[in-house]
């Protein structure tokens, strides 16, 4: 016998939990909501991956704009909740005054060489002398504690009714008459509403479905936490490099690195390669002082995207009742709030919230089938 739902949310990473919470926190819908996850713990894959930072100057304005409405969102959350899931980190863009100018935008400054050294003093004469001699400083950026808010998530989705379950994959999508039946693990379930929050797996969950794809590519991006002999401050800025070449940030037990490469990739339990973190380690070693040693932990995650690079959130054009939440690349968490709104206002068609309403340019923007 198969269950039945208003709405089958299929992944549960921030973009499954975060909708989640957000349709089931409107008492005015009141849907029955069955998330599904085919790992046996929420948010296994790039969810637990991130390097947990939202940074308002980060990407194109639209995702600009969904960061703002996220982070307002997740300061009135935490107001009910044990500990700030926001802490602020100022946002270090270093580069040629070139590719400086060509990413500083939004809430970013322009700063001087000296002041970004003085922010940062491990990033001294090597870095400059190999061409890293200008710099914009987000001083909005936070940094993010992205278990509280995935755990938050899961809470609100629970404690309005939302049923989840793990270690159920869905392996069938079928359109009935006026439903769709989705097969997951032993179960069967009745919705009207399929949301395509299968992150990596977004276009194979489309194809199972019988919907046309999004040109959704799953890229790889690997971090890793290290020992360093001259880790910044607690309080010194996150610091990336503009031509995506590397970032780095002071870590709880160390330093975080990443070699910031967006390799193409399958749908996969992505591994970090130990040669990647090897030239990173040994390239930031030449162009600063941070002395970076011993790899403490490295993780790999697949940052999916379109390819204009924004997110898709929306009803499918030919498919009734699939909705996709999908692509949001590097902005996952940073707009997670603001896409939940987004996404629950047009399946209840309430349309409550900044950006909501299927005519909004911003829900124009993210479209699904866009050209
Ligand atoms: C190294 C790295 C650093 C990053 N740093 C940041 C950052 O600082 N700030 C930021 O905002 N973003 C960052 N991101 C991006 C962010 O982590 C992602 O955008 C976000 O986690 C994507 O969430 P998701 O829910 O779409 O995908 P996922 O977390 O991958 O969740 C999708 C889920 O769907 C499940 N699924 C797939 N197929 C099926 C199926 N058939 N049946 C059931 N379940 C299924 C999967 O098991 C998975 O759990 C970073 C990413 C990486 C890799």
């Amino acid at each position: 016998m198969a269950e039945t739902a208003d709405v089958i949310i299929v992944g549960g990473g921030i973009a499954g939990l975060s909708l989640a919470s957000a349709l089931t926190a409107d008492d005015r819908a009141k849907l029955r909501v069955i998330l599904v996850e085919a790992e046996h713990s929420l948010a296994y894959h790039t969810s637990s991956r991130s390097a947990r930072q939202l940074i308002p100057s980060y990407g194109p304005e639209v995702v600009q704009r969904l960061t703002d409405r996220t982070l307002r969102l997740i300061r009135e959350a935490e107001q009910d909740l044990p500990a700030p899931v926001l802490t602020p980190r100022s946002f270090l863009l270093v580069g040629s005054e070139e590719n400086v100018a060509a990413r500083a935008s939004g809430a970013m400054e322009r700063i001087s060489w000296d002041d970004a050294v003085r922010l940062c003093p491990q990033i001294g004469p090597a870095a400059g002398a190999a061409g890293y001699d200008a710099a914009g400083l987000d001083t909005t950026a936070v940094g993010c504690n992205t278990d509280l808010l995935l755990d938050h998530h899961r809470s609100r989705a629970e404690a309005g009714g939302t049923q989840i379950l793990t270690g159920a994959r869905v392996h069938s999508v079928q359109r009935l008459r006026t439903a769709w039946e989705v097969g997951a693990g032993a179960q069967a379930v009745h919705a009207a509403v399929v949301v395509n929050a299968a992150g990596a797996w977004a276009d194979e969950l489309a194809v199972l479905s019988g919907v046309a794809t999004q040109g959704l590519r799953p890229y790889r991006r690997t971090a890793a936490v290290t020992a360093a002999g001259r880790a910044p401050a607690p309080d010194s800025p996150m610091v990336a490099a503009a031509d995506d070449s590397f970032y780095f940030r002071r870590d709880d037990d160390g330093l975080l690195i990443s070699p910031a490469e967006s390799v193409p990739s399958v749908p996969e339990d992505a591994q970090p390669r130990p040669e990647d973190l090897e030239s990173l380690i040994s390239r930031l070693n030449g162009l600063t002082t941070l002395d970076i040693g011993t790899v403490l932990r490295a993780w790999t995650g697949l940052r999916t995207q379109a390819a204009d690079g924004l997110p898709v959130v929306g009803f499918d054009p030919e498919a009734e009742g699939f909705f996709w939440l999908a692509g949001q690349g590097g902005y996952g968490f940073q707009t997670s709030s603001a896409i939940a709104e987004l996404a629950a206002g047009l399946i209840t068609g309430t349309g409550t919230g900044a950006g909501n309403g299927a005519g909004h340019p911003v829900a124009a923007a993210l479209a699904a089938g866009r050209s």
